[in-house]
């Protein structure tokens, strides 16, 4: 009884250590390699490094405004760890700045300092005492407009003194730090000169106090500017329960102009790569839409909901239907992000997956000018089809497997069109020498994560048509190659075998197509076996963020 009572007083003085513990935590550390994340900010005048500055300082209240919209205990627990400065004390304040909380976002959310609970499955969008029936019984019985606003993006569900439901405005729950948010971003609006982006900061200022994000939306989606902000309430996987309420996040960057030029060099191609795709010419568009708009960026900071566990490569937004039905969305890649993941992943992957003589033809510029045309890729080859005389879509006929058909065809086709444009003179001949093989290599990152998912099952299509058809070969040494006098033909082959498929909305056909190649093979897992103690992603420090604003790196 007393020994009991004795180690529960020791727990509020601080955390005891779990056997193992500082050992546990440096592998979970180790998963993810660290990375000095750069931007170019050179070109930029003063007044917009300075407009830049305050914008990361906007960003940095998204950081603990995440931290608070996730869990309620989670300033308490920080308070805590910060104020622990032994080895392993400092051991968990960095994993949990990293992850953003007590739990292990990469594992199963996991927890990973002792005594934390297990992460509440709807974050701290609705009471801590509510459970979904009683919010989803509540919703019900609302009327019209008050059920739209309990159900919204930027509202939290609280409990008045009564013990009533009620709905709070993130304005009024965030009040203070998005006050200060909205300081720092009407401070940059001032520094800079640039017309768009004045606006966008104006107009996001004005949102976070008014709790009307629209307007602001729209300016976002108008952006031009060497500096490109993204910052709000975004994305609403937190919420576990209804995926209703959206979390804070940030993305800081700024335009990459050589990247975003072949971005239009590669538009002005797109009709004559439809003219030309390896299908039956019934199923190709005479006349491609407009395109979703594409932006290639570099990060200076990421934050909030935008910067835990695995970093994001690239986003599409906003969310919002009122904004996307009007303006559409917009697609947003970020080239240092993708950089730093080749460098510590694709790099030591292809060691181990690539024969020797390949190994040296991995390369980002390929791997980026790749990525690019996947996106553009989407835009490609069947979508409003015809089945049984009826007027459908493609994903609609296909169903469960469409993701990913869908997402192998952008890789695929993607590979096909940059042939192409090598063939025409449009792209340098050296990318037909690259691009093959940093592909092939660029699969086994992907099917790090398994074959269950969209992504992965695709990939693993890729890899095994692609195989059969004699485009890579495995060598005796288990390692892949990629044979340049089939590859050609084996990519067109599929890109054409996915697009009819889509063609015809044939839903049997592609689940058999996905049954028999969407697996990993034998000599596939045998690779992904041997590069399991591999970093599985980028821990980036922001080094850009801390010279403009002053701090030692
Ligand atoms: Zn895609």
């Amino acid at each position: 009884m007393s020994t009991m009572r004795l180690s529960l007083l020791l727990l509020c003085v601080a955390l005891p250590a779990r056997a193992g513990e500082a050992e546990d935590l440096q592998a979970l550390k180790n998963r993810f390699a660290p990375v000095d994340l750069e931007a170019d900010v050179s070109k930029l005048p003063d007044n917009e490094k300075a407009a830049l500055g305050k914008t990361i300082e906007a960003a940095e209240v998204m950081d603990s405004l995440f931290l608070r919209q996730d869990w309620a205990g989670a300033e308490d627990m920080l308070q805590n760890l910060l104020r622990d400065d032994s080895p392993l004390g400092r051991q968990r304040l960095s994993q949990f700045l990293f992850m953003k909380g007590p739990w292990d976002r990469v594992d199963a959310n996991k927890a990973f300092i002792p005594g934390a609970p297990p992460k509440p499955e709807a974050a701290d969008f609705y009471p801590a005492d509510a459970t979904k029936a009683e919010i989803a019984a509540w919703f019900d019985g609302l009327p019209a407009a008050d059920k739209e606003r309990a159900t919204g993006f930027f509202t939290v569900i609280r409990r008045t003194p009564e013990g009533k439901l009620s709905i709070v405005p993130y304005s009024v729950e965030y009040q203070n730090a998005l006050a200060q948010a909205a300081e720092y971003l009407r401070q940059a609006a001032a520094l800079t000169t640039q017309p768009t982006l004045k606006a966008y900061l104006e107009k996001r200022a004005a949102a976070f106090l008014s709790n009307d994000y629209y307007a602001s939306d729209v300016a976002w989606m108008e952006l031009d500017a060497s500096i490109e902000p993204t910052i709000g309430p975004y994305e609403n996987y937190e919420d576990g329960w209804f995926n209703d309420k959206a979390a804070f996040e940030s993305f800081i960057t700024v335009r990459d102009d050589a990247e975003t030029a072949k971005l239009q060099k590669f538009s002005s191609q797109l009709q004559w790569l439809e003219d030309r795709l390896p299908i039956k010419p019934a199923y190709r568009n005479p006349k491609l839409g407009a395109l979703a708009p594409i932006r290639v960026v570099n990060q200076v900071y990421a934050a909030g909901d935008a910067a835990h566990g695995v970093a994001t490569a690239a986003f599409n937004l906003p969310n919002d239907e009122r904004v996307t039905k009007e303006k559409g969305s917009k697609r947003t890649m970020l080239k240092n992000v993708q950089e730093a993941k080749f460098k510590v992943v694709l790099l030591p992957l292809a060691e181990i997956a690539l024969a020797p003589e390949d190994r040296s033809k991995v390369d980002f510029d390929a791997f980026f000018t790749h990525i690019l045309m996947h996106e553009l890729m989407h835009g490609l080859g069947p979508h409003d089809i015809k089945v049984d005389g009826k007027t459908t879509t493609a994903r609609q006929a296909l169903q469960e497997t469409f993701s990913a058909v869908e997402e192998a065809k952008a890789d695929v086709s993607g590979l096909w069109a940059l042939q192409q444009l090598v063939d025409k003179g449009v792209l340098d001949k050296k990318l037909q020498d690259t691009m093959y093989v940093t592909f092939l290599a660029s699969a086994f990152r992907t099917l790090r994560f398994g074959a269950a998912e969209a992504h992965g099952k695709g990939m693993a299509l890729q890899l095994n048509f692609i195989a059969e058809k004699g485009g890579f070969r495995v060598n005796k040494d288990g390692t892949y190659a990629v044979d340049a006098k089939k590859i050609k033909q084996a990519v067109a082959a599929l890109t054409r075998a996915i697009m009819e498929l889509q063609a015809r909305g044939d839903y049997a056909g592609t689940k058999a197509l996905l049954e028999k190649y969407g697996k990993l093979s034998p000599e596939t897992q045998a690779i992904l076996d041997k590069a399991r103690a591999l970093p599985i992603d980028i821990a980036p420090h922001h080094k850009t963020a801390d010279a403009l604003l002053g701090r030692p790196a």
